[in-house]
């Protein structure tokens, strides 16, 4: 406590006053004094003055201490206050510090040493009250602030939610959109394939080579063009959540011969071998055949494009748990470590050149992946850059029903 305490003594009694001055003078605190015969003038001095502590006679000619401290505190005034009291008056003490007071001193004890040790005490108090005082009030400005932040999040959350639904119903919009448009492009484009595949069997009359050719071409390009919108039509309806699988038994090993006989077409067009080895004693499951039968179209498909030579094999091993595993494996392209993990989203193509090698829509392995999960399953992929790839599909036999992704 080194700087100089303002020390204001209320007490009718001037030589109670001198007393203090002088006791105050031995102690070592560095301290002036000012002087208040009553409560009237001490009120004035309180209000022109800083003060650090307040010495007060109980007993006061024009009021008494009591209501004294009250009033003071009442006003907001939380300075020091040790009072005098009389010989035997405690329960008045015990009032007063209830009221405010910091302390109270019997006039017969006082000394240098009881007045120093007073003062310090009170003011180590009133510093810490002061501090935590302080503290609160910064508390409070923190609270205040975090909840106006508080509310600016909430506001924001609230706007995010209104703008997530904006989407939501732009993407519905989308999907329908996709959904009526493509749907509207099977019709004709069945038309397309229906009468180039007559014009090519030549049974309404004979037809040139260029002729045949022609209706060829039309028929292969129509084939693809009805792939792309179907793939379209898949996704959106997936997206949108309409999709519904509509499962019954069938013998998976006669649906893998179905699909490999479909396709003998495309793998003889290369120098393939296309092998396949089904590990089931009973192949009878429960699940959508057609939507199977699209999974597993996806994936040889894409054996097929991406591999020139070597091999393709499509194995089928049941697993703990009632439930299965194709594998189809090819020696083809291959694809990149950091291709892998993004392979299964919408639209994603290793390569995006517009003159490119493999044509596609990038949509048949999110189908696939969507396709599986709805079968509760998974699919994982697994490639080496010029050596093959390998994708792994876990279904169980028996899915439950009806689904939705
Ligand atoms: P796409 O219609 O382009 O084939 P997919 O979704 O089926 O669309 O495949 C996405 C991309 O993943 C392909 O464009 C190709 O880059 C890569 N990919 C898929 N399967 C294979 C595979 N067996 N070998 C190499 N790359 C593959």
């Amino acid at each position: 406590m080194n700087e100089t305490l303002n020390v204001l003594v209320i007490d009718d009694d001037v030589t109670d006053r001198m007393a203090i001055r002088r006791y105050l003078a031995k102690t070592p605190l560095q301290a002036t004094m000012t002087e208040a015969e009553n409560a009237q003038v001490a009120r004035q001095l309180l209000a022109s003055e800083p003060f650090n502590c307040i010495f007060l006679d109980f007993r006061l000619p024009d009021t008494d201490g009591l209501s004294f401290i009250k009033q003071l505190r009442l006003e907001g005034n939380r300075l020091p206050i040790i009072v005098f009291t009389g010989q035997g008056d405690e329960q008045t003490a015990v009032e007063l510090m209830k009221a405010g007071a910091s302390d109270y001193l019997s006039k017969s004890r006082l000394s240098p040493d009881t007045l120093s040790s007073l003062i310090r005490h009170a003011m180590t108090v009133y510093r810490a009250e002061q501090r935590t005082r302080a503290a609160q009030e910064q508390l409070k400005q923190t609270n205040l602030l975090l909840r106006q932040q508080n509310q600016e999040l909430e506001d924001q959350r609230q706007q995010i939610e209104q703008q997530n639904l904006q989407l939501l119903e732009a993407n519905q919009h989308k999907a329908e959109f996709l959904a009526t448009v493509s749907h509207e492009l099977r019709t004709p484009l069945n038309s397309i394939l229906g009468f180039s595949q007559i014009l090519k069997s030549q049974t309404k009359g004979p037809l040139n080579d260029y002729q045949v050719k022609m209706a060829d071409c039309i028929h292969t390009n129509g084939a693809s063009l009805l792939h792309l919108v179907n793939d379209i039509l898949d996704m959106s309806t997936i997206e949108s959540n309409r999709l519904h699988l509509t499962p019954h038994f069938f013998d998976v090993k006669v649906l893998i011969q179905e699909v490999l006989s479909e396709m003998h077409w495309m793998v003889s067009k290369k120098e393939l071998a296309i092998q396949a080895l089904v590990n089931l004693e009973d192949g009878v499951v429960y699940n959508d055949r057609q939507r199977l039968k699209q999974i597993l179209i996806n994936l040889l498909s894409n054996a097929i494009k991406f591999t020139d030579q070597g091999t393709i094999d499509i194995e089928v091993n049941s697993l703990a748990q009632n439930s299965l595993e194709i594998c189809v494996q090819d020696t083809g392209i291959g694809i990149a470590d950091e291709q892998l993990a993004s392979i299964f989203q919408p639209f994603r193509q290793v390569d995006q050149s517009i003159i490119r090698k493999h044509a596609g829509t990038g949509l048949g392995l999110a189908i696939t992946h969507s396709l599986v999960s709805m079968m509760q399953g998974w699919i994982t992929v697994s490639s080496q850059i010029g050596q093959g790839s390998s994708f792994r599909v876990q279904i169980p036999r028996q899915i439950s029903e009806p689904t939705t992704r």
